[in-house]
């Protein structure tokens, strides 16, 4: 049976110490998450992120802006929070209402303070070597892994998902920590084959039940970074959970396995921003 990578307990540890960490430096880091529209889902994760901050002793410089906003006035905001020192972070909660180009405003926001790692010039960071911050959710996958003393090196690594915002930065994270890594997607003809060469498997596609126990090796670390609903409306990764369970060394749940550490990534990347916005 699985031991589980307890992605709730790390979490919370990591909170902790930004809250230390940020309570030290002279001025108090801020983070301005922008929500534009009323969309329910990104209402409930910008609600998450107010109180991460709370709980870290972030400021929370964000608004709150109608669907109807323009794009000429979303980029004059941003460019207001970039020129802004008591602004460390800024996020724009994704989805955009259809009217605004999502590549323009991401483009807008300084790299400086692009703490979920989204702009462009990091992206560029990230393949030639270390940008201040990572994206929250594959670099909350690498910390787990580490909390939990498991390393890629000289290991199979199976990415399935290739997104810009969670497949291939889990990609180029696992190569960073010298792992050989195959990154599968919807073309992949042969999943099943790819899947049982995992030494660590890890799942980003959306689909319930998509990896089942006959993919999974033996011992394998499988890692659901996934967030569905089944067909009760629970939530649930791409992972069948208790079936694979039973095969694999390590395995996160869904909930309280990677979702709790992207928020807390997101937390540490604010804090890193604020750390190199002090130098
Ligand atoms: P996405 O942009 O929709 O990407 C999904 C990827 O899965 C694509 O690369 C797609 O391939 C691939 N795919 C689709 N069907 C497939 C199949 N049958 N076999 C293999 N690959 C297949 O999604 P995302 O933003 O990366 O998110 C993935 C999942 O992670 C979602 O459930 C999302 O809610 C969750 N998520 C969780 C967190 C967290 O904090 N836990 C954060 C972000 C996302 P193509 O490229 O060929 O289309």
């Amino acid at each position: 049976m699985a031991q589980i990578l307890d992605g709730k307990a790390l979490a919370k540890k990591i909170k902790e110490q930004v809250a230390a960490e940020a309570a030290s430096l002279p001025r108090r880091p801020g983070l301005a998450v922008i929500l534009v529209g009323e969309n329910p889902a990104s209402q409930v994760y910008v609600r998450g992120k107010e109180k991460d901050c709370e709980e870290c002793g972030i400021l929370n410089l964000g608004c709150k802006i109608p669907a109807e906003t323009s794009e000429e006035e979303l980029l004059r905001i941003i460019a207001e929070m970039n020129a802004d020192p008591a602004v460390d972070g800024i996020l724009v909660q994704l989805p955009l209402p259809k009217h605004i180009d999502e590549g323009k405003v991401l483009r807008a926001i300084s790299p400086a303070k692009d703490v979920d790692c989204f702009h462009p010039e990091n992206v560029g960071e990230m393949m030639v070597g270390d940008p201040i911050c990572w994206p929250c959710t594959p670099f909350g996958v690498m910390e787990l892994l580490r909390e939990y003393g498991i390393s890629a090196a000289g290991k199979h690594c199976v990415v399935l998902g290739r997104s810009n915002i969670v497949g291939k930065p889990m990609t180029l994270l696992l190569l960073r920590d010298n792992g050989t890594v195959t990154v599968c997607h919807s073309r992949t003809p042969d999943l099943k084959e790819q899947c049982l060469k995992a030494d660590i498997l890890v799942a980003a596609v959306g689909k319930v039940n998509l990896v089942t126990a006959d993919m999974v090796k033996e011992g394998a670390v499988v890692i659901d970074v996934a967030m569905n609903r089944n067909e009760a409306g629970k939530l649930c990764g791409d992972v069948d959970y208790v079936a694979v369970a039973e095969k694999a060394s390590y395995i996160t749940p869904v909930p309280g396995g990677v979702g709790p550490m992207t928020r807390a990534v997101l937390m540490r990347n604010v804090l890193a921003a604020a750390k190199d916005h002090q130098k």
